[in-house]
């Protein structure tokens, strides 16, 4: 016997509720479902969670208030509460190899803004990776708390070698004297020379914080080494390659373990989203399993394989080539802007996001280039052969389209994304049965 797939099996037994209720917002889950079925989803910061994870979302939980930690809380009521919190943050220790373990930050950049807090104080300075050349918003960008409240001071990556400029970030160190030296970003193709970056931050006497949202699922898959060892603190976010719910979390050295804690309750956070950390709990226990570590392997082979596709097609991957999940092109080989290709490859049922490049001669808003990721189409079971696939899919997109969804080329790259997700498909259809 078959058990019909419905809409109720992503959403919970409540969702018969919703659907009488709100036929408004429960038909809106339905066609987002819907939407990420329909589309190659390249997203490098994307993923799809598993149906155990949802179900935590869906959860109880939600109602419970929690501020505090376990067993030292600010409510009644949190027996149990206490007990996932308690088992999410051992899964967590467990998986990272790590002294300790914070599951209760809200979001990456919650977790950063925490992380801020436990070591810096406004006015103090910090050097990170630039936003142009690959890092994040909360890495010091004028536009966001951690630009306003800190002096942040930028390396990049060399012109010939587009990865990193270590020299740099040594001589800026030893300039600036900065008070916390961050590592990671969110379109670094390449593994991070940890150990580098832990000898400068001790010449200088600097905190080394690693910001491993984007890649931390590789770590927990196995299959790059791990910042754990080096950096006295690791942010991260749950919903990228990890594959979790979304939200955040921080693994720190013992020592700091107290600092993490009060930095993101209370002085950043009110109560904790305990529906979350369920899910964290349930994903730290998926990522222990063989079957997730061998997704993890299969997610770098699918990267390095969607890269060496574009490649073949004029499409040049900065660095060369990634090492991890994601890989960031430059088009001017085929003389598209970013924002173009973002646009004829959404009408061809190809989602992507445009990316400035290193030394990018374009506004960020039109950008030199693209950014694509493999966390969600190796979740879907495709393998190196249909990343081939992808690659020639996405050159028609972005060199024989238009923008227009209507556009004769742009029509068939559809049936053709149609026809591969049928065999890969992102969830079960819940109109089916
Ligand atoms: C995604 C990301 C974040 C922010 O995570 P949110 O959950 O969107 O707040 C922070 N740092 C890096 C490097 C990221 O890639």
């Amino acid at each position: 016997m078959t058990t019909a797939v419905t809409p109720q099996s992503y959403y919970g037994p409540h969702f018969g509720a919703l659907l009488q209720q709100d036929p408004q917002i429960a038909e809106l889950l339905v066609s987002e479902l819907d939407r990420q079925r329909a589309g190659l989803q390249l997203i490098a910061s994307e993923n799809q969670t598993s149906p155990a994870v949802l179900a935590a979302l869906g959860s109880t939980l939600s109602n419970k208030y929690a501020e505090g930690y376990p067993h030292a809380r600010y409510y009644g009521g949190c027996s149990e509460v206490d007990k996932v919190e308690d088992l999410a943050i051992a899964r967590a220790k467990e998986l990272f190899g790590a002294d300790h373990a914070n599951v209760q930050p809200h979001s990456g950049a919650s977790a950063n803004q925490a992380v801020y807090g436990a070591f810096t104080a406004p006015g103090d300075t910090i050097l990170a990776m630039s936003l142009d050349h690959g890092g994040h918003l909360t890495h010091g960008f004028k536009v966001s708390f951690s630009g306003k409240w800190f002096n942040a001071v930028h390396y990049g990556v060399t012109q010939d070698t587009e990865d990193i400029d270590y020299d740099q970030v040594e001589a800026l160190a030893r300039e600036h004297r900065p008070k916390m030296i961050v590592a990671g970003g969110s379109a670094v193709p390449r593994l991070i020379d940890f150990e580098r970056f832990r000898a400068i931050a001790d010449e200088v006497g600097a905190i080394f914080w690693v910001d491993a949202a984007h890649f931390i699922g590789l770590v927990a898959g196995k299959v790059i080494p791990s910042p754990v060892p080096y950096a006295d603190v690791v942010s991260f976010t749950t919903h990228k390659v990890l594959r979790g719910p979304r939200g955040g979390a921080i693994v720190c050295k013992q020592e700091h373990a107290k600092k993490i804690d009060r930095a993101v309750f209370p002085m950043m956070q009110g109560g904790p989203l305990m529906h979350g950390v369920a899910g964290k709990a349930v994903n730290f226990a998926e990522c222990m399993t063989p079957a997730y570590q061998a997704y993890a392997r299969q997610v770098l082979d699918n990267a390095a394989a969607l890269a060496a596709g574009l490649d073949r097609h004029g499409i040049r991957p900065i660095t060369g080539g990634t090492d991890t999940h994601l890989s960031l092109h430059d088009l001017r080989g085929v003389g598209v802007t970013g924002v173009d290709a973002e646009a004829r490859c959404d009408a061809a049922g190809i989602v992507l996001n445009k990316n400035a490049i290193p030394f990018d001669p374009e506004k960020p808003n039109v950008a030199s280039g693209i950014r694509v990721g493999s966390p969600s189409v190796t979740t879907q079971g495709m393998g190196v052969e249909q990343m081939d696939a992808i690659a020639d899919l996405m050159h028609r997109a972005i060199t024989q389209t238009d923008g227009d969804p209507e556009h004769a080329v742009a029509r068939e790259i559809r049936a053709e994304v149609t026809q591969l997700l049928q065999a890969y498909p992102a969830y079960p259809d819940p109109h089916a049965g």
